[in-house]
């Protein structure tokens, strides 16, 4: 195990603290949540406590300083309580955490296991949109207003759903949402298929992920955003030219308006880029287990010291540099130190790095940053 100093968790938790005495603490319902902390060597260390109001938990992150926090998506009578059972669930949010880990990007050869930069960002916020845009909203009938965006802090966005429709849902329906959003079980073979010389897909009408299908590529063709399914610039343009008779086939079930070489592997293709990507480990997803602690929102994150900082523009978020809260160009608060290894990373307006074995004055969120990344020590 890799133990950081206790200088660096000092200093490191010193900043902390004085950020949360800074900062006034905004959690929904808190009385009825149960929370966790974690340190340097586990994210969740403790768990089964539980606050009266905002206040007391400000107090308690300015005087006991976790390096994270949790709390639960579920409202319990008593948040406290243990084991599980006697705490009386009484409902939960429904929470989606996406991470740039589950995507398989190819940036990470670039970067390292650990590390993340805009690619994997942009990566998982398309990801985040497209759960809202193109399933939350239209197939589930959610409100944004219910909706809570948050970046995770580190290589992630969470999304918390708060109405009262969901608010009751078991493990056994949050993981039927999950598998829809996903399309798991959809058979893409047997959504396109060749009739004689003609290929057949599903039409606009049609229920459930075929019609879904249907309606997204119309629309998209419609709105000319095409270019979002990774479509070839050339392909686009012949769908643009014959934009009424592709809409046209799309209402009947005809998707061979447009000649393409192998039509069946590029609808094929089209549909799965559909699905939303929330990775295939799905027992570490937060989604279908209504018990489990999830960071809280605007909370910092012990392997960045970014925060897990809330955003009703996720579009507009720059979350490498909306989510520092230490001062990110170094003119009053530089801090020395050596770092061991990191490749390039940016923060804020500045790209960092690659160090090895290097000394130097760095602004306090990257000193921050590389120190919690066990990639830096105070020199
Ligand atoms: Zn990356």
């Amino acid at each position: 195990m890799q133990l950081v100093a206790s200088n660096e968790q000092e200093f490191v938790l010193k900043k902390f603290s004085e950020h949360y005495s800074r900062s006034a603490q905004s959690v929904r319902k808190i009385s009825e949540r149960e929370f966790g902390f974690g340190g340097w060597d586990k994210k969740i260390e403790s768990r089964h406590a539980s606050f009266m109001n905002n206040d007391e938990l400000k107090s308690y992150l300015v005087r006991n300083t976790p390096l994270y926090i949790s709390y639960s998506v579920a409202f319990y009578e008593f948040p406290e309580a243990r084991p599980m059972e006697k705490k009386n669930w009484k409902g939960a949010e429904l929470v989606f955490d996406l991470d740039a880990d589950h995507l398989q990007l190819a940036c990470i050869a670039k970067h390292g296991k650990g590390w993340v930069c805009d690619e994997c960002i942009n990566a998982v916020k398309s990801e985040t949109m497209k759960l809202i845009e193109e399933f939350l909203v239209p197939d589930f009938g959610l409100k944004k207003e219910e909706m809570s965006i948050n970046f995770s802090g580190n290589r992630g966005f969470h999304v918390h759903v708060s109405s009262d429709e969901v608010s009751g849902l078991d493990g056994y329906a949050r993981r039927e949402v999950v598998d829809y959003i996903m399309g798991t079980g959809l058979d893409e073979a047997g959504v396109f298929y060749k009739e004689g010389t003609r290929m057949r897909g599903p039409k606009l009408g049609e229920g459930g992920w075929r019609g879904k299908i249907a309606r997204t590529f119309a629309e998209k063709l419609e709105e000319q955003k095409l270019n979002e399914l990774g479509i070839h610039t050339r392909t686009i343009n012949r769908f643009y030219e014959k934009k009424k008779e592709v809409a046209e086939g799309l209402a009947n079930g005809n998707w061979d308006v447009i000649h393409l070489p192998k039509p069946e592997e590029f609808w094929r293709e089209i549909s799965a880029k559909l699905k939303v990507n929330l990775g295939d480990q799905i027992d570490q997803m937060v989604t279908p287990d209504a018990t489990k602690l999830i960071r809280v929102p605007d909370s910092l994150h012990g392997e960045t010291g970014l925060a897990a900082r809330k955003t009703s523009n996720l579009e507009k978020f720059d979350a490498l540099k909306d989510a520092a809260v230490f001062d990110l160009n170094g003119k009053t608060n530089g801090v020395r130190v050596k770092v061991m290894k990191a490749p390039a990373f940016r923060l804020g307006e500045q790209t960092f790095g690659p160090y090895e074995n290097y000394t130097l004055t760095l602004p306090e969120a990257a000193a921050i940053y590389l120190i919690c990344k066990k990639a830096a020590v105070l020199a």
